[in-house]
């Protein structure tokens, strides 16, 4: 060696190491010696003394699906990163290049189903396709007529698949990093099937400085190190078999899509099918027939009973569905086999996941990207839910009378359970390639298990509030619909034409569908599509949920709480029977400046778009205007005196009333964070534009002066309310007098709906300015109003109207 004439000594260095390399090069079987094999899809040896892990490659070039999946969770509501989350899927194969190994994605979001070899070339070479790692090749061997290649995979496996530290990134948590020293591979979970690999890794991400008071901290037992397991699955695409299912806007599903540039011209560029498991008839020729392979999920055997009982009936309610689209025993439902890795991607699961503050639950799907077969479905359900679900029964049902503890079989529990059923039912649904029908519960309780449902809540005869019937049983008429459309079998000459004769017949009994985008926004036109109602008719509806709710307020007292529980938490269960109205008031106030319309296609014939009446918006704003009024809103005094600051030990959470009150329950706050929600509804710019055009269109409809009139008669015009109910229509009518200033300010609203909400702040003004002479009070509040006013009128374009006050989540639950 030191004759060798090195100038460079780096050079030098590559060289010399690069021939050590060729004359070590372990064969096959010696790098595998002593090394613990485990033989499946991709053969896996261990190497306990290292900590690597080993992947052994039959073949090149050959199309798989690769997943992760978050078997250990965060715990956190706002980081979303729950306990069996699954990641993303991707269609990837092996691509070998002399000592590398590429793992490949092709693009299949851009396709060309010509015959033509060079057309199909074009297509593949003009979008980028994504290397997602680089493998160096250890040892190979040659048997038969392809070699075996051996890549040590063990920092493939480390990686951050899930993007924990992005997300704790987008989620503001500081900067975490990943901690190789502190990460390791799992070999206990790591197992091998024939047609799938699965490694497990528990990972490390530290930051040197994390915030004190984060959501990390909330749940961590150090902030410094966040400690999870990332699960890796390699799994054989889904053989032959598997048609895929064209999409109809009104079929109810999930769409998958993508584009084809070889479509003929004027033929749709977008391909869109449906997401659906694979399901065949052993017999096509039955009407009725057992499947060749029904579905089946499992259920986590760390739900407790009676939860994983409720969580098993609910979700087999779903077999009733596949009987009405011709099968029998098609869907089934067990408890997870004891040993059994719900990570497995054999089985679809239902999960029961724990979290520090209460929140979604979801179903997701591992979904073959090349035709939209679901291979796994996974539902998330967030155990905190039922802790509300029964919160909400104790507000109402006024349970622990005279002290005395609940029964074992006690209507709270009833109910709890029975929304239990529901939401697996719901959840499932989504993992079958459903999307939300939020039309569904307008057609009748229990319509589709697709819906919000609201508890529907009842007085009985004596006055006293019932839940017996709070939430529907079984599957619903439109999932009926839902489970044909994508799951019966068609003669293939005829699937078009049947499947548009399923959806037909569906109108004719009038069930329809309408989902998310148009149900959610605030500004939403649509008058029947709306999140945890009840029932045709949304004004109606309000009108009832406020006399159910003025009796519940009436009873609400001590019996609402366990003797022995801090009185302090008897604000926490008034919450959501306070706010029992705010979801009933979101589909009323829909109605007001609402436009009817369906996912109409040409030739369906289905209503394409109608203006609700004049008459049902009228009805509407009525409504709307009530929850708006002092004597809905102020609580009653021998209510007041129950509620203390929180004791030592029981502090304040989101689920609590805001307060300026500091320690002490402020009643003013509460009934303005109501109003906040309600406002925020009828001076929706969208809605405020809507209204001027609907009007013009049509005088009969109402206009945006009408309804901004109405809303003033109803708060700076309406009687004095005396005592803590005039403080309450105080509150109200600052927070109007703010929402009408934000409207005349908003340029999310059209010009003209601008001009009559100024047009309206200048009556008012005159209004205040004419008042005659007030007590002190009233004198501090119309002056501080014409401050406001005056600050607008200086400059409206930089008027900032002051924020809502926050309300709690409140009844009924949040997102699922
Ligand atoms: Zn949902």
């Amino acid at each position: 060696m030191r004759s060798l004439p090195c100038f460079l000594l780096a050079a030098c260095l590559v060289l010399q190491s690069s021939r050590g390399g060729a004359q070590t090069a372990p064969t096959f079987e010696t790098r595998t010696a002593g090394l613990t094999k485990m033989d499946g899809l991709f053969p896996l040896y261990w190497e306990a003394k290292t900590g690597k892990l080993l992947l052994e490659i039959p073949s090149f070039d050959k199309d798989f699906l690769y997943l992760d999946q978050l078997p250990y969770g965060i715990g956190s509501n706002d980081l979303f990163l729950d306990r069996g989350q699954l990641g993303t899927e991707h269609v990837v194969h092996f691509m070998r290049s002399g000592n590398k190994v590429l793992l490949v994605e092709p693009n299949l979001a851009f396709r060309s189903s010509s015959s033509d070899a060079s057309e199909r070339a074009a297509v593949k070479e003009s979008f980028a396709e994504s290397v997602l790692f680089g493998f160096k090749v250890e040892a190979e061997q040659t048997e038969g007529q392809g070699s075996h290649v051996l890549v040590d995979a063990t920092d493939f496996f480390l990686l951050d698949a899930h993007r924990v530290a992005e997300r704790l990134a987008q989620a503001k948590q500081g900067k975490y990093t990943l901690d190789v020293s502190r990460s390791a591979i799992l070999p206990e979970n790591t197992k091998n099937f024939p047609r799938n690999t699965e490694v497990e890794a528990i990972l490390t991400f530290t930051n040197d400085a994390p915030e004190e008071k984060s959501y990390v901290a909330d749940v961590t037992p150090d902030a410094h190190a966040l400690t999870v397991r990332e699960h890796h699955s390699l799994i054989e695409l889904p053989g032959p078999g598997y048609t895929p299912r064209v999409y109809n806007p009104n079929s109810g599903y999930f769409p998958t899509l993508y584009r084809d540039y070889s479509a003929t011209l004027g033929a749709p560029l977008d391909q869109l099918f449906i997401t659906r498991h694979r399901l065949q008839k052993k017999d096509p020729a039955a009407a009725i027939s057992d499947p060749v392979e029904p579905i089946t999920y499992y259920v986590d055997r760390g739900a407790p009973e009676p939860i994983r009982s409720a969580l098993v009936e609910g979700a087999r309610w779903w077999n009733q569905a596949f009987e009405a689209a011709g099968y029998r025993n098609a869907f089934r439902v067990e408890v997870l086999p004891e040993g059994a890795d719900p990570m497995d991607i054999r089985y679809n699961m239902i999960q029961w996941v724990h979290r520090y503050t209460r929140g979604w639950s979801y179903g997701d799907s591992v979904i073959d990207p090349r035709t939209g077969e679901i291979i796994k479905g996974q539902v998330t359900l967030g155990s905190l839910r039922a802790r509300q679900d029964f919160m909400i029964a104790q507000s109402l049902l006024d349970p622990y009378l005279d002290g005395a503890p609940l029964p074992a079989d006690n209507a709270l529990q009833a109910m709890v359970l029975a929304r239990v059923r529901q939401l697996a039912a719901h959840e499932v649904g989504h993992t079958l390639g459903l999307a939300h029908n939020f039309a569904a519960s307008s057609l009748g309780q229990g319509t589709s298990v697709m819906d919000y449902p609201h508890p529907l809540i009842t007085l009985d005869s004596n006055g006293k509030l019932d839940l017996s019937h709070a939430y529907a049983v079984g599957i619903g008429a439109w999932d009926k619909v839902a489970i044909t459309y994508g799951y019966a079998e068609f003669p293939a000459d005829k699937e078009a034409s049947d499947l548009a004769d399923v959806l037909q017949q569906a109108q004719k009994n009038g069930l329809y569908f309408i989902t998310d985008d148009d149900a959610r926004p605030l500004g939403s036109p649509h008058p029947h599509a709306h999140l945890w109602d009840n029932g045709p008719d949304p004004a109606a509806e309000l009108e009832r949920v406020l006399t159910v709710r003025t009796a519940a307020l009436r009873n609400f007292g001590l019996n609402a709480i366990p003797v022995g529980t801090p009185m302090s938490q008897l604000a926490d269960v008034l919450v959501p029977l306070y706010l029992m109205h705010r979801y009933q008031t979101e589909a009323a106030a829909k109605e007001i400046g609402g436009l009817d319309y369906r996912y109409a296609l040409r030739g369906d014939g289905q209503e394409v778009t109608a203006i609700v009446s004049p008459a049902d918006q009228r009805k509407a704003l009525a409504a709307v205007l009530r929850t708006l009024a002092p004597e809905t809103l102020t609580l009653p005094e021998p209510l007041l005196r129950l509620l203390p600051p929180v004791p030592p030990g029981y502090p304040r959470t989101r689920e609590s009333f805001a307060a300026f009150t500091g320690l002490a329950f402020d009643p003013v706050a509460a009934a303005a964070s109501a109003a906040d929600l309600t406002l925020g509804l009828l001076f929706n710019p969208q809605r405020a534009s809507r209204l001027v055009e609907y009007h013009a269109r049509d005088s009969v409809n109402p206009g945006l002066d009408e309804v901004l009139s109405s809303v003033l008669k109803a708060t700076w015009q309406a009687p004095r309310a005396g005592g803590l109910a005039a403080e309450t229509q105080s509150a109200v009518e600052s927070a109007t007098l703010e929402s009408l200033l934000g409207l005349a300010a908003s340029n999310q609203a059209s010009p003209e709906a601008r001009e009559i909400a100024r047009f309206q702040v200048a009556a008012l003004k005159t209004q205040l300015t004419a008042a005659s002479t007030l007590p002190r009070e009233r004198q501090a509040h119309r002056a501080a109003a014409l401050a406001r006013i005056g600050e607008f009128e200086r400059d409206p374009a930089k008027f900032v109207p002051a924020p809502p006050v926050d309300a709690p989540p409140g009844m009924p639950i949040g997102e699922e």
